[in-house]
């Protein structure tokens, strides 16, 4: 089981590991701050340094309870007990982050604002822009600048981020806070919740930044029907 160490500090550039695995070109690791694509962020990309070599990492992906970090080229000769120097593109990264805090704030507006009624169905992030899809009955352009425009409050506001972690039986209790129904909590023992202080929380194991005002303005580039009321919404963020 890799550790993960970017859960607890999304702001590690670098970090010291011992390889557990080689096969091919995938490296495992006993702990990593790269961050394995999923819940619609991207995986980091960078590099590893094993004794005098250095490797590309291309990707990063999840592998039951352990991270794949997907070379360049084989690791070849590489044995199990390696050390290893491991630095993650930083710009990449926290671009995801801020992208990453957009769109939780944006769900925690369009709850303030709807409630139950608007549903987050999907969501993509990139380096410079993000999509979400959002379900609401007659949702126009009124109604996406109104939870636009509550989500750059919040950016103005600088509210902290924080992370915690809760056993299974807490995150059940909190089901109301998390808009997650209880029967949905995944079963695993320790669950990390996603904290804007006093606007949203969310069940999530994304890389996020430490303030709301580390994601800058927000402005929506695009807006697709997707059905009768199901709207595709890009956003890009200030420079
Ligand atoms: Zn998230």
């Amino acid at each position: 089981m890799t550790e993960l160490l970017y859960l607890k500090d999304s702001y590690l550039k670098e970090f010291e590991a011992t390889v557990v695995k080689v096969d091919g070109n995938r490296l495992y690791l006993d702990k990593t701050i790269f961050y394995p694509r999923g819940g619609g962020q991207p995986s980091d990309r960078g590099v590893v340094t094993i004794g005098a070599r250095s490797y590309e990492v291309q990707e990063v992906v999840k592998d039951g309870d352990d991270v794949a970090h997907i070379l360049a080229e084989d690791a070849e000769g590489v044995g199990e007990g390696a050390a290893v120097k491991g630095v993650i593109d930083w710009p990449l990264r926290y671009a995801h982050m801020r992208y990453h805090t957009a769109l939780h704030i944006i769900s925690g507006a369009a709850y303030r604002l709807y409630k139950e009624e608007a549903k987050i169905t999907g969501s993509q992030i990139y380096s410079d822009r993000a999509r979400m899809d959002l379900a609401l009955e007659g949702l126009n352009r009124e109604k996406i600048d109104a939870i636009i425009n509550l989500s750059n409050e919040v950016v103005n506001e600088g509210r902290e981020v924080v992370y915690r972690f809760v056993t299974r039986e807490e995150a059940m209790q909190m089901s109301d806070l998390i808009r997650v129904k209880p029967e949905l909590i995944p079963s695993i023992p320790i669950l990390r919740i996603v904290e804007i202080k006093d606007f949203d929380a969310q069940l999530d194991g994304g890389t996020h930044v430490r303030n709301t005002r580390e994601v800058g303005q927000i402005t929506v580039t695009k807006i697709e029907n997707k059905g009768k009321k199901n709207r595709r919404i890009e956003i890009r963020l200030e420079e």
